[in-house]
């Protein structure tokens, strides 16, 4: 007997036939004897047009309500799929972040968290029936609904799998695994058997967004052993393994692609110190994450441009305080676009190989894709460029770092 948690995507509740479909998955692991916390997502679409419904009552609006707002999709699938495993003879029951409760900061829209307190789930489990954790949201230090940012229910997940010090972390999706690539915008993407922590986390963190970022820091750290699994098909998904575990390692293992990325350009800055201080501190307050940085070579020494990459989501407010703060920054203009895509090669194997961002580089070059900002890491290269090119650049970089599938024979 283990203790397991199954985590339960967008597309994987669709609808009341899926999640019956999601239930006698769990009555299987129940009757085998496992002991199963379930965590779900928003019916697939749900959270988007939640999204929707605040930008179109308020493009700037409290995130406070918009936490209010965008977590009740999570409300509706765990109360639901607890019925559906009642109606299989599953004695079962639905918890909502607070009710847990999974113990947040306050940073509203992105909330971090902070403790989970394991008692009730810890009763309900002895009491012989299965936990419906609503995922993505939380309760913060202020006493409000938060939710943990897009994609944040593998992050209630995999932290409810380390509170309950659960055997596993199971993370049902539309797709069969990690693949090379998204497998939908390259359908010759390899799918992996395993790929290291370290590796997911910088792929995620680029914008693969089979697992969001933080559910991958908070496997590595607790070491949670977390696969990733179609919900459709019984069939082995891929494992997130310690890097040790890896025996082949490939130079590349992956390519990411973000399309939810802005560039914004202060052109005319004056060049004294404090300016970039200045520029930057203004956005760190109003939690907006500054990507990557470029600053140019100031003209005569009197003013300089600053590139900078921030989500998109938050192009609208950055604007504003850049612009409340104009006396302070002393800057000619603010140019932006949020047709921006970031691309990134992934690979542990670049920490001993020479040349890989080079390929990347003339790669691009060859189908003519202009490359506009540039930020490499130990394990990473990245590049923005403009989006209408998004898919011609990951296939053709999928191909020129040989990571294609064999073609499959007639
Ligand atoms: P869920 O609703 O189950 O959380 P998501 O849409 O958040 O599902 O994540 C699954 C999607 O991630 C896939 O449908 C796929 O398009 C996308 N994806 C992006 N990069 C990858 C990758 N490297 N491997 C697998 N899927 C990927
Ligand atoms: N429903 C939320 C979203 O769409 C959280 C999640 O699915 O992980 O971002
Ligand atoms: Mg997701």
């Amino acid at each position: 007997m283990a203790r397991i948690v199954k985590k339960f995507g967008g597309t994987s509740v669709g609808d009341v036939d899926r999640i019956r479909n999601v239930a006698n998955r769990v009555a299987r692991a129940v009757k085998e004897g496992h002991e199963v916390v379930v965590v779900v997502s928003a019916m697939s679409g749900v959270t988007n047009q939640l999204v929707a419904y605040c930008r179109d009552a308020a493009p700037l609006h409290d995130a406070r309500e918009y936490d209010a707002v965008v977590a009740a999709g999570e409300q509706i699938t765990s109360g639901l799929l607890a019925i559906c495993l009642q109606e299989l003879g599953v004695p079962a029951r639905s918890f909502l972040g607070w009710q847990v409760p999974i113990k947040t900061n306050s940073v509203h829209g992105s909330a971090r968290i902070e403790d989970i307190p394991t008692e009730k789930l810890e009763a309900c489990l002895k009491e012989g029936r299965v936990a419906v954790i609503a995922g993505f949201q939380g309760i913060g230090d202020d006493g409000r609904i938060t939710t943990l940012g897009r994609g944040g229910s593998d992050t209630s997940a995999v932290a409810v799998a380390a509170a309950i010090k659960a055997e596993r972390c199971d993370i049902y999706t539309d797709v069969d695994g990690v693949y090379t690539t998204d497998p939908r915008i390259v359908p010759r993407a390899r799918k992996l058997d395993k790929i290291s922590y370290e590796e997911m986390l910088e792929m995620a963190s680029v914008g693969a967004k089979v697992l969001q970022t933080r559910s991958v820091a908070l496997a590595m750290k607790h070491g949670v052993r977390t696969q990733v699994l179609s919900s459709f098909e019984d069939k082995p998904g891929t494992l997130i393994v310690g890097e040790d575990e890896i025996v082949e390692q490939e130079v590349i293992s992956g390519i990411a692609y973000s399309r939810g990325e802005a560039k914004v350009t202060v052109v005319g800055l004056n060049d004294r110190p404090g300016q970039v201080s200045h520029l930057f501190g203004p956005l760190a307050d109003a939690n907006i994450n500054v990507d990557m940085i470029v600053q140019s070579a100031s003209d005569n020494g009197e003013a300089t441009d600053v590139t900078f990459t921030i989500p998109e989501d938050d192009l609208l407010r950055a604007v504003k305080i850049l612009k409340e703060h104009k006396d302070q920054l002393l800057y000619q203009d603010i140019q932006y676009n949020g047709e921006v895509t970031k691309v990134s090669v992934v690979g542990v194997g670049m920490r001993s190989h020479a040349g890989v961002a080079r390929k990347m580089f003339d790669t691009l070059a060859e189908k003519g894709i202009n490359i506009q900002v540039i930020s490499t890491s130990e394990i990473k290269v990245s590049v923005i460029i403009d989006s209408e090119y998004t898919e011609l650049a990951v296939r053709a970089l999928h191909t020129a770092y040989g990571l294609d599938a064999p073609a499959a024979s007639a």
